[in-house]
């Protein structure tokens, strides 16, 4: 799980990293508004922890700028300011949960783990893009993320992936995936089915964590999103 921390008092910022990547999550900070807007549109975060005092640009002024950009990552905001017009204020704006400074850990992480649960599980949908976790699909250009990462997927591909992404957790036979994504009956298709899922398991799961594409033995295969975290292997960690 990738975490954008914005907060521009350094003691905090780095209390927040350091608590976190104890979680074995990754986290990524900025310490004033604009560069955080920045980081945040690249969309290659689960999460981000947003300060509502920052220099340059105010924190409800970022939330408001990626909600309008298109970016849906889950937004916490982190404040002193413990009025409920702020509260009501940082909620409008975009964010999806507001937490006060001081607060504890534990529930920071709590609500850390719920918001991400959110989005993990549920596919966000609108008309123009799909996203799972860190994997995002682009309706109109057909681009596909993960990670932030481009992913390049042939026609056929990115159709699998697709229909998979609308079906998340359901089990599909090869049957099933011969007649929605390729219209043809089964027979024709047996191996083909497989030798797609195998190039599809090679661009979008291969060098990443979670795996999304299982194999049901015997039955077909799922698309399974994890409640878990989510983050590149890196060169060291492909190697362990
Ligand atoms: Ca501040």
């Amino acid at each position: 799980m990738r975490v954008l921390v914005i907060e521009d008092e350094e003691k905090m910022a780095d209390l927040l990293r350091r608590g976190l990547e104890e979680e074995g999550m990754a986290v990524e900070l900025a310490y004033d508004g604009e560069s955080g807007l920045r980081a945040g549109q690249t969309g290659s975060h689960d999460l981000v922890i947003l300060d509502l005092g920052l220099p340059h640009r105010d924190g409800l002024d970022v939330a408001r700028a990626l909600r309008q950009s298109g970016q849906k990552t889950p937004i916490l905001i982190l404040t002193a300011q413990d009025s409920t017009e702020m509260k009501v204020r940082g909620l409008d704006s975009g964010a999806d949960d507001y937490l006060t400074k001081p607060f504890a850990f534990a529930e920071l992480l709590a609500r850390v783990r719920a918001l991400h649960r959110r989005t993990q599980t549920v596919a966000t949908e609108d008309q123009t893009r799909l996203q799972i976790g860190d994997l995002v699909l682009n309706l109109i250009n057909r681009r596909v993320t993960r990670a932030g990462i481009e992913v390049q997927l042939t026609g056929k591909e990115f159709s699998l992936l697709e229909f998979f992404m609308r079906h998340p957790e359901e089990i599909h036979t090869r049957e099933v995936l011969s007649e929605q994504v390729w219209n043809e009956t089964f027979d024709t298709l047996t191996n083909v089915i497989d030798v797609y899922i195998n190039y599809l398991r090679n661009k979008v799961d291969r060098q990443f964590e979670p795996k999304l594409i299982q194999t049901v033995r015997g039955v077909g295969y799922q698309f399974k999103p994890h409640a878990g975290e989510s983050r590149v292997l890196t060169a060291e960690s492909k190697a362990a």
